[in-house]
């Protein structure tokens, strides 16, 4: 049994050296363009006649970063330096009022992928304000095991949904010329030991689960890739021909840039040879003198060298940023339209698990009582994705200030808090962790603290209405207040938004809609994936980070199997059990949801047209993510039960009907086939399903599926 609160301390000093790490800097921004010395060429592409003229010495200068977060430039040939940014909850690191926007798993549960574009254009902008070429996100892992330490950084458990919400992002960052970097490639999905681990994963569910929101965020266009920090199947991921090589570069094309993750490379040889392009934050394998040695030994020419260089350059040449100001000054950070767009996130982002006799919306005359840690503080996770605040948002409680009385963390201690919470209409009481507990480098716990749960118990034991509001980046251990409280809602961190995005949804001004991107079990145990996982997965110790996580020579790396396959999240808890707490997809409105009328349409060549009427028939407005899932029925080998292969947002008005439309095609009925080394989809009956949740179906119908002929 680990001591928590001594994890805590442990996490606390890794939290305020890495806040020191990354400490703010000053932006200096060059409102000039790069001016390209390129001599006269036929040659169309610049990115080629620039690589055309550099001195092999040039070349290498250009393999690793400098100042931490900035890319080199090469003045002689009028190659300008590109800044980075981190941007999980806005961009990091930049003193500048930037838009904090709720965490990835936040826009995750709104499933609002026209949002998310105009969150990714909000992102662009703010880096064209500030001068950043290079976004490092967003970042796309599944949320495997529910305590990975960065789940929040992430889009859910499902892939469908988590490539699709990378890829509305991305779209949007790169109407700008900002070249995104999707992370980190691949089967980073634990912090436990992240240096150390080795993902053990077949290669069917590195297919279906782990690849595809990867490759989602490259037809979106994304421009850069980041490498991770683990290995997969025995080789680190910075280095790993069959990924970097095989599949990004061959299968899929990919020829724009490659960066590693910070101080994330193992070695010269096996990089140079097929890995990364970028070594990032400076040269440690690819400085100059290891690149040199390394071609005097044969083990790497010049010629792969230029590839490398050549990525970097297409992805500046494809993003715009040979040609345009290196920033924009017509362009602020923080503006009004960011900052509502952030807001609008974080509603959409807010999810009523359970809503027992309407304890919500409160009424504006309640007497109410306010508590929780997270009240009191704006959390936000930790790591490269905190954000140093230049003035301090307002928290939930001093929103209420006027209107609630505040409750101590011990109230319960107390006789005349007890008397207050048992004389007020209701209790409100926002709870959850922080970047101390939730951040990369480590796993985070599943039970809330002791002191929270105490004061949960208490309050339904005085008041009936008691209402708790859950901040986490993933799931929780939810079964020892579901059934006492009358309400929860479980969000994410909403960043400067938190206090107002909490109210409207409370006091009913907007009617929640967001849906969960992960399920909730009733015990950790319940996750397959956690019953290989490492048991002390919230322990702490500073003297483990020292064997190894950053020092190959005494680095030890241990198998992290994914023994449960394909059983991950609902696709697991609907295939064999137990029922989830809450379920994948699940997720109250004020408002109430009818749906009719399914039809579906062959179109011919395993293509069909589900369409169905979705009707608001309550007096609230209000907006319902619907959802396609697809259930195989004589599948030839084994299925996960059913898989969401389509899901829209639609507000409605009050007793407003609309006609939705879903177009279903041979790739949703695909699976791995590990013969023929390609997706393959099977003839056969598959039942659609239309659902409110993944187990809330309202509608479904059986179709015969038959292969296309060429
Ligand atoms: C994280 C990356 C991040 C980088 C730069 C690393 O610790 O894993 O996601 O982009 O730092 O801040």
């Amino acid at each position: 049994m680990y001591s928590r609160w001594f994890s805590k301390l442990g996490k606390r000093v890794v939290q305020i050296r890495m806040q020191q790490m990354l400490k703010s800097r000053d932006v200096q921004q060059d409102y000039e363009p790069m001016n390209l010395k390129l001599p006269p060429s036929k040659e169309p592409s610049k990115a080629k006649q620039l690589l055309a003229i550099l001195s092999l010495d040039e070349k290498i200068t250009l393999l690793s970063g400098q100042d931490e977060f900035c890319i080199p430039g090469i003045e002689r040939v009028g190659l300008k330096p590109v800044w980075t940014s981190d941007a999980t909850l806005g961009l990091r690191g930049w003193n500048a009022p930037v838009t904090d926007f709720p965490a990835s798993i936040a826009m995750a549960a709104s499933w609002n992928e026209s949002l998310l574009t105009q969150v990714g254009e909000c992102i662009g902008s703010e880096c064209r304000a500030l001068g950043i070429g290079v976004l490092l996100g967003p970042g796309v892992n599944l949320a495997r095991v529910p305590v990975c330490g960065r789940n929040f950084e992430y889009f859910g458990e499902d892939p469908l949904l988590d490539g699709k919400m990378a890829g509305a992002y991305i779209r949007g960052v790169q109407t700008h010329p900002v070249i995104t970097t999707v992370k980190h490639f691949a089967c980073n999905n634990s912090e436990y030991d992240r240096h150390k681990s080795n993902s053990v994963v077949d290669e069917r569910t590195l297919r279906e689960l782990y690849l595809p929101a990867f490759k989602y965020a490259l037809d979106a266009g994304s421009l850069g890739v980041m490498t991770s920090y683990n290995q997969v199947n025995g080789i680190y991921a910075s280095e790993h021909a069959y990924l970097l090589e095989g599949v990004l570069r061959g299968e899929w094309q990919f020829d724009g840039l490659v960066i590693s993750d910070w101080n994330s490379l193992y070695s010269t040889d096996g990089v140079l040879s097929s890995g990364v392009d970028l070594e990032m934050p400076g040269g440690k394998y690819l400085k100059r003198e290891k690149v040199l040695d390394a071609i005097s030994r044969g083990v790497v020419t010049e010629e792969a060298i230029d590839r490398k260089v050549l990525h970097l350059f297409t992805a500046y040449e494809k993003a715009g940023l040979f040609d345009c100001p290196l920033a924009d000054h017509a362009l602020k950070v923080g503006n009004d339209k960011h900052r509502e767009t952030a807001l609008q996130v974080a509603r959409e982002g807010v999810v009523l698990l359970k809503n027992k006799d309407a304890a919500l919306p409160l009424g504006p005359s309640l007497k109410l009582c306010i508590g929780g840690d997270n009240a009191f503080r704006v959390a936000q996770g930790g790591g490269s994705s905190m954000i140093q605040w230049v003035t301090p948002p307002k928290t939930f409680a001093s929103l209420m200030e006027d209107n609630a009385t505040s409750l101590p963390r011990h109230w319960y201690h107390r006789a005349s808090y007890r008397r207050i919470v048992a004389s007020s209409d209701a209790v409100v009481l926002v709870v959850g962790f922080n970047h101390i507990e939730e951040s990369e480098a480590y796993d985070r716990p599943w039970e809330l603290d002791r002191a929270t749960l105490r004061s949960i118990e208490h309050a339904t034991k005085l008041n009936k209405r008691t209402i708790v509001v859950v901040q986490s980046g993933g799931a929780l251990h939810l079964t020892p207040f579901a059934d006492k409280v009358s309400a929860i809602l479980w969000t994410s961190y909403l960043g400067s938004s938190t206090a107002d995005a909490l109210y409207d949804i409370l006091f009913g001004n907007v009617a929640p809609s967001g849906k969960l991107p992960f399920s909730i079990a009733s015990s950790l145990s319940d996750y397959r994936s956690m019953r290989s996982y490492p048991k002390d997965y919230a322990a702490f110790s500073l003297a483990r980070i020292h064997k190894g996580q950053g020092d190959p020579n005494i680095r030890q790396v241990s198998p992290s199997d994914y023994t449960e396959n394909l059983m991950v999240g609902y696709r697991q808890f609907d295939s064999e059990g137990p029922a989830p707490l809450y379920c994948f997809g699940h997720g109250l409105s004020y408002a109430a949801f009818s749906y009719d009328d399914m039809m579906v349409g062959e179109q011919g060549e395993g293509n069909f047209v589900v369409s169905f009427s979705l009707a608001n028939i309550s007096d609230v407005s209000g907006a319902e993510v619907v959802q396609l899932y697809i259930h195989p029925l004589n599948a030839k080998i084994y299925r996960v039960k059913q898989e969401l292969k389509g899901f829209k947002k639609v507000y409605l008005n009050a007793g407003e009907t609309a006609t939705i439309e879903f177009s279903v095609s041979p790739e949703d009925f695909s699976r791995w086939d590990i013969d023929t080394w390609r997706f393959v989809s099977d003839d056969g009956p598959y039942e659609i399903r239309i659902g409110s949740s993944s187990r809330d179906i309202r509608l479904h119908q059986v179709v015969e599926y038959k292969e296309r002929k060429p």
